[in-house]
């Protein structure tokens, strides 16, 4: 039982929701992510499996239902699929779904053995269609390997959602047909605005899209529908009517949508960040490393829940440094 014990912060929000990051590695370098020459983190710093399990099973033993493994990409961690298994054990009893945010890369490889641990849905972020913007975009030329890891999901019966940063100037322009594509594939789709999330090698108000005036756009062309589908996150959806498939669109920026918050974001080096778009943390890998973790778990994590933020302070404007010194591929998208 966890009645009493359940995570819930100053304002009343009950957090069922992790976001775990297992690496700050990555095999891609998307420019709106992190500089071409980004420095990793020494091994020891990072969690490891133990911690890693330990860690989820303390959130899970407060009322945490579902977790998201992210990164970094998560699927370059050797030890992913361990991880994987030793926590899909607990979908159904203790956890209502595990799930993960990945760049596709490795997905042929770990797609059936992701779908026989108990993971049911993965989102997989996919930015273009036209291998050369991939190229440019991500630094690496692996738009093939990406589309054959998101076949291989759908083969093994993972329902696949594909998320996608609008880019001005990039990717703009290939919005409706990469909206096409998904929902002909069967997949649902969501847009992300760019958040100022540490320092990149090109300045952020130059790709700066605003969704309010993609979805215009794609109001001229396509019969769009409010849908009721809530995941309890910044998500809002539409069911374009012609393609008959759920559209996602995710505005930090130009809406703000913290009053429904249910999550939190761990960092590989087990940092918690209560909010995605503050500076609060909480160093749970000290609790974990401790003499008395347990003990030491359960305070750090009730000090999280006292300090969560009521709302996120994200602002992009003409010269401004970035909102966080930190890159996504930390905390998790
Ligand atoms: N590597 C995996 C992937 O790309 O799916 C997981 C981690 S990645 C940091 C998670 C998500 O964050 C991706 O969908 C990515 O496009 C998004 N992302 C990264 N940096 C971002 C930024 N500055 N603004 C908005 N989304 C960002
Ligand atoms: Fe890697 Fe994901 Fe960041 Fe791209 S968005 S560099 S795939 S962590």
């Amino acid at each position: 039982m966890t009645v009493g014990r359940n995570l819930v912060d100053g304002f009343g929000r009950r957090i069922t929701y992790l976001r775990l990051s297992i690496t700050d590695r990555c095999d891609l370098r998307c420019t709106y992510c992190m500089p071409e020459r980004m420095t990793f983190l020494p091994r020891k710093e990072v969690l490891d499996l133990e911690e890693l399990y330990a860690l989820a099973r303390g959130f899970m033993d407060r009322g945490v239902r579902k977790i998201r493994l992210t990164g970094g990409e998560p699927l370059v961690r050797r030890d992913a699929i361990d991880l994987v298994r030793a926590l899909g054990r607990h979908v159904g009893d203790g956890l209502d779904e595990l799930t993960m945010t990945t760049n596709g890369t490795q997905l042929a490889t770990h797609a059936a053995a992701l779908r026989d641990a108990g993971v049911a849905r993965i989102n997989v972020s996919l930015d273009t269609l036209d291998r050369e913007t991939f190229r440019t975009l991500s630094r690496r030329d692996a738009l093939p390997q990406v589309l054959e890891g998101i076949a291989a999901a759908k083969a093994a019966g993972i329902a696949v959602k594909i998320n996608t940063v609008a880019l001005k100037g990039v990717n703009e322009h290939e919005i409706p047909s990469l909206v096409e594509w998904a929902h002909g594939e069967g997949h649902g789709i969501t847009l992300i605005e760019t958040m100022p999330l540490g320092v990149v090698d090109e300045d952020r108000i130059d790709r700066f899209l605003p969704l309010s005036r993609v979805r215009r756009e794609l109001e001229q062309r396509w019969t769009l529908k409010p849908s009721d589908h809530r995941t309890g996150g910044p998500s809002r959806y539409v069911r374009v009517e012609e393609t008959r498939g759920l559209l996602g669109l995710i505005t930090p920026l130009t809406e703000n949508f913290c009053a429904g918050c249910n999550r939190i974001r761990v960092t590989t080096t087990g940092q918690l960040f209560p909010c995605l778009g503050g500076g609060e943390r909480v160093d749970l890998r000290a609790a974990l490393r401790s003499e008395k973790p347990r003990e030491n778990l359960e305070a750090a994590l009730d000090e999280a829940m006292a300090i969560k933020p009521e709302r996120h302070h994200f602002r992009i404007g003409v010269g401004e440094a970035p909102a966080l010194d930190r890159h996504m591929s930390m905390t998790g998208g």
